[in-house]
């Protein structure tokens, strides 16, 4: 459920980033304010015809994993080929993107997706086995005909083995005001956000924000990362609630590689 807050003045990439929602580069400048609360999840469908799958579609995201009914299939590993990427973080006055303008490509069999950009939810939106995770990354990428994969990195509380998160919680965005570039260039190491593992879940679904389009292959990574109690309080003090509810599985199945 929706928890707002107000934002404290200790706003940091990660608060806003969770705000960004799981979104392509957009235009949408003229379609309907949404949000996760007067206007949640359960209305986005009416709020803009341009955002109706989110209230008709058949594959929309996220899902729960139940992990009994996964099925197992020939699959290719997935591959990440670059590592250090510089990103551009913009605060829109709506949230904080961290754009990466090409670089990192991620592999998957012949097919070949840059990464465009990263952003949090919290708690996670999807839930395995009906369990949520404290936060979920999600690095948006396009291949060449804009047809989306989205690597979904789930985090639950415990030893933080990486430094990835709190450099990003790092990034201090007081006092920028809207449509200001916060940082240019700054180095993002994927390699320091992605658990050692890439097992993933997979099945297509949807963007989970408006306008929820769907065709979006999804790569749910089987391991968790960590994050410290501090961390989440420290995300907990800032952000609002921005998962979208588990939608209905319908006909599709979750694979994985055997
Ligand atoms: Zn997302």
């Amino acid at each position: 459920m929706p928890r707002p807050r107000k934002p404290s003045f200790l706003v940091t990439l990660l608060a806003l980033t969770v705000l960004v929602g799981c979104a392509a580069p957009r235009d949408d400048a003229a379609e309907a304010e949404w949000d996760y609360a007067t206007h949640g999840p359960a209305t986005w469908g009416d709020l803009d015809p341009a955002y109706v799958l989110a209230k008709i579609g058949g594959s929309q995201s996220p899902i729960d994993i139940a992990t009994g009914d996964v099925i197992g299939a020939d699959l290719p590993p997935l591959r990440i080929e670059t590592h250090l990427v510089p990103a551009h973080l913009l605060n829109n006055g709506h949230t904080v993107e961290a754009i990466a303008p090409g670089g990192a490509v991620l592999g998957f069999g012949d097919h070949a997706y840059e990464l465009r950009q990263l952003h949090f939810h919290a708690p996670s939106e999807h839930t395995v086995d009906g369990e949520h995770a404290e936060l979920e990354l999600h690095f948006v990428h396009a291949d060449g005909q804009g047809h989306l994969a989205v690597v979904a990195v789930l985090f639950v509380e415990g030893e933080n083995e990486r430094a990835g998160l709190e450099s990003l919680l790092a990034v201090e965005l007081v006092g920028h005001p809207d449509d200001e570039l916060v940082a240019e260039f700054l180095p993002v190491d994927v390699s320091q956000l992605l658990p050692e593992s890439l097992d993933y879940y997979t099945y297509d679904g949807s963007l989970t924000t408006p306008p929820a389009s769907e065709g979006v292959r999804w790569f749910v990574l089987a391991q968790p990362l960590h994050l410290t109690r501090e961390q989440i309080e420290r995300i907990d003090s800032v952000y609002y609630s921005n998962n979208r509810p588990v939608q209905p599985l319908n006909a599709r199945f979750v694979l994985t590689r055997r």
